[in-house]
């Protein structure tokens, strides 16, 4: 099992910040609202994350760590209406295979916590007791120390940080209803508490896209039919020519796509020299039927069934407050 679970580890496990990405995903799928990332030497000695979530019971623990095990998907059905972020059931036999990794953890209502490791070429999982809090824990230590191959891709401490910076920028600007920390090498990087006041929120965006996009951003709120468009949008005068904040969402799910880079560019049109760069934090929340978040394996892309429309309206809605911050 270790050598497949290897070969799935390929396709999941890129780089540090894509084991962050796994585990913070189930984090958030273990409905968190509480999450602590400690990251020393950019990932590849230390990733660990702790939740306050559901926490895994301990007869969960051995099948938590096998392969194609999920408790997120009960039959083939559910497959269609996945509001789930992992469903796989790949990611941790797969980071376990490639790392040392241990997983604690303790459901509210269970009296102790249960720690357990996979270890060797049959990837054995060892269960003992533990001390922990309500929530899981997941240290993924040495990434890649068995496959030195892999260990020669990744690049120096201060880039896979960045990456993993980046993602958690990313996720702290989609939900805040969960509080953030990561530190690096024991310095705190990001402490992000709760924000689930407008104030809060706002004192959030500043604190990720800084104080001057917090100023000098309006806040928008414009639905048509089955579609809603919330978030920010930087007014042109003060757009620069490096890229500051240009995030935009589909039913909570960060999203580079190439329909709705092309209405924000069309919104901002001539009010934008060829130097400047617009800036945007944007969710759009449309009825699930309408897309397939699919298209692409890292869900970077959708398809939107009404393109068109939805095309159209990002552009009117944009171009109103556009407008209206010029004056
Ligand atoms: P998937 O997320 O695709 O189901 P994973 O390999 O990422 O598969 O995780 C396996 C299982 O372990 C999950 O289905 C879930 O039951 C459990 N699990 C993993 N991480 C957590 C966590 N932080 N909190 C609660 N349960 C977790
Ligand atoms: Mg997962």
């Amino acid at each position: 099992p270790q050598l497949a679970n290897q070969i799935a580890a390929g396709e999941v496990v890129e780089r540090p910040a894509s084991v962050v990405k796994e585990l913070v995903e189930n984090s958030l799928d273990a409905g968190a609202s509480q999450i602590d990332i400690d990251i020393e030497k950019g990932g590849s000695k230390l990733i660990r994350i702790r939740d306050n979530g559901s926490g895994i019971a301990e007869q969960e623990l051995v099948l938590a760590l096998s392969r194609h095990a999920t408790s997120k998907i009960g039959n083939l059905d559910d497959l269609a209406q996945i509001t789930s972020l992992g469903f796989r059931g790949e990611a941790l036999a797969s980071i376990s295979s490639v790392s040392r990794l241990t997983l604690t953890s303790k459901p509210a209502g269970q009296a102790a916590a249960w720690q357990a490791q996979a270890e060797g070429r049959d990837m054995a999982v060892t269960v003992k007791p533990a001390a922990h809090p309500d929530g899981t824990s997941i240290e993924v230590v040495d990434l890649f120390f068995n496959t030195p191959a892999r260990r020669k891709f990744l690049r120096t401490d201060k880039t896979e940080f960045s990456h993993i910076d980046e993602l958690i920028k990313r996720l702290a600007l989609s939900r805040f209803d969960v509080s953030w920390q990561l530190n690096h090498n024991g310095q705190s990087v990001r402490r992000l508490p709760l924000a689930n006041s407008d104030n809060a929120r706002q004192k959030r965006v500043a604190l990720l896209c800084g104080k001057a996009f917090a100023e000098q951003a309006a806040y928008i709120e414009n639905s048509y039919g089955v579609m809603k468009l919330s978030g920010w949008i930087l007014a042109p005068q003060a757009c620069q020519s490096q890229p500051g904040c240009q995030y935009c969402y589909v039913n909570g799910r960060m999203m580079r796509d190439k329909l709705l880079n092309h209405a924000i560019r069309q919104a901002y049109g001539e009010r934008l020299t060829a130097e400047q760069q617009p800036g945007f934090v944007l969710y759009l929340q449309i009825t699930p039927a309408e897309v397939d978040v699919n298209v692409h394996p890292a869900k970077h892309e959708v398809r939107f069934h009404q393109a068109r429309l939805v095309h159209d309206f990002v552009v009117s809605a944009l171009s109103d407050a556009l407008a209206q911050l010029a004056n």
